[in-house]
């Protein structure tokens, strides 16, 4: 196996993740002085003599941008390298190429991300590797499927779209006991609001499309280790296959990172008010929030989360005949469905994200034809809460 060159920035830990995530890659440029890092679009390096490589010499391993973003997140992360890819999909399947043969199993939640559902379940159907979906917060289910020993555990907390908690120290000392590697997917979270390193994960991926880059303007994924012979290892399938994002793509994900903190902390306190204005509204039935202590795993939120974050959904107390109108009338949320974006979403899930799945096993899940999911904005709150209001009185 090829080695890496060690080329990555020095990971400083001391710094707070506000401070890292502002001024990651600053004041690198020794020509000009440059304040803010150069967007360096050469794909290939000059050596500096015969046999001599320098840090960097051909694009599909790595780049200045890329580089100086996956130091940022590695320490967001309190890892030790990180691996930029251009998609949150191609990270999750970065790493089952990197570690997955055909005997080897991956278990999975039973409600993860619909994307990663789907890549495991049709590589598996093709025999690349094997794939098990389980219920995490059924202690008995999970034991079973770790007898069969896995090779790796995702670990997706809170769910989507009913944000259920489940405990991720608790499953990765299963899973470490049964010899699997632990992945979990801290997308919804952002290492602002949960560090799963200090909660036993050995590998963390995020979609940077959401809360990362926070500006939906870009799609990347990202895989961070907190062991670096993995990391050399997964870096040498990443250059292999080629899972690489554009040097402008990185350059603008190092932009969004730098105001990370606050927009998740005001995200998040926009959410609070608006799961308060929801829960005591009488057109609604129900919320789903990791704040909410009818939320299933609220008391592991409470314990393994440093918030509760800011996606949401809940569930309209009237026929789902009247999504429409609600959603029509509505002139501030938009109907799309990505999240951590700094606009606030809304998205259906019988309709949008989960209409590929049958009406029996969207029942089981729990999703009903009459919730709505809610990605949280930047938007003033009053303005965010005026706009609920004005919908739900039309239905
Ligand atoms: C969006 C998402 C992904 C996939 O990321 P892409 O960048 O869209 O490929 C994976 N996991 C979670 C939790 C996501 O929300």
């Amino acid at each position: 196996m090829m080695t890496k060159a060690t080329h990555k920035s020095a990971v400083q830990k001391s710094l707070s993740q506000q401070t890292v995530a502002v001024r990651g890659g600053l004041n690198s440029d020794e020509q000009h002085g440059a304040v803010i890092p150069k967007i360096s679009l050469s794909t290939c390096y000059q050596f500096e003599e015969f046999g001599k490589p320098r840090q960097f010499d051909y694009g599909r391993k790595s780049t200045p941008n890329r580089d100086s973003v996956e130091t940022t997140i590695a320490t967001l992360e309190g890892g030790v390298d990180a691996i930029l890819t251009n998609s949150g999909m191609s990270a999750i399947h970065l790493l089952s190429v990197a570690l997955l043969s055909p005997n080897d199993l991956v278990v999975a939640p039973h409600d993860c991300y619909g994307g990663s559902y789907r890549l495991f379940n049709s590589l598996s159907q093709k025999g690349y590797f094997k794939a098990q979906f389980v219920d995490q917060s059924d202690l008995e289910a999970l034991k079973n499927v770790l007898a069969l020993k896995p090779k790796l555990v995702l670990i997706e907390t809170p769910s989507n779209p009913l944000l259920r908690v489940v405990d991720i120290e608790q499953i990765a000392k299963l899973a470490h006991e049964a010899g699997a590697l632990v992945l979990v997917d801290n997308t919804f979270m952002t290492p602002i609001l949960q560090s799963p390193f200090t909660l036993g994960a050995d590998i963390i991926v995020h979609s940077c499309t959401k809360f990362l880059n926070g500006h939906s303007d870009l799609l990347a994924g990202v895989l961070v280790f907190n062991n670096q012979t993995l990391a050399d290892h997964v870096l040498w399938w990443s250059n292999n296959i080629g899972t690489a994002n554009s040097s402008f793509d990185a350059y603008l994900l190092q932009r969004g990172l730098r105001t990370l903190s606050v927009r998740v902390l005001t995200q998040q306190a926009n959410a609070l008010s608006i799961v308060a204005f929801l829960a005591n509204h009488p057109k609604i039935a129900a919320v789903h929030h990791p704040s909410l202590p009818s939320t299933p795993g609220h008391e592991i939120a409470k314990k393994q989360q440093k918030g509760f974050g800011s996606l949401l959904s809940f569930e309209l107390n009237t026929s789902a005949d009247n999504i429409p109108k609600f959603v029509e009338q509505l002139q501030i949320f938009t109907l799309a469905q990505s999240l951590g974006g700094t606009e606030s979403l809304l998205s259906h899930p019988t309709t949008m994200t989960h209409s590929g799945i049958t009406a029996e096993a969207r029942q089981a899940a729990g999703i009903s034809d009459q919730l709505l999911r809610i990605s949280v904005g930047l938007e003033n709150i009053d303005d965010l809460i005026n706009d609920l209001e004005q919908a739900l009185a039309v239905i």
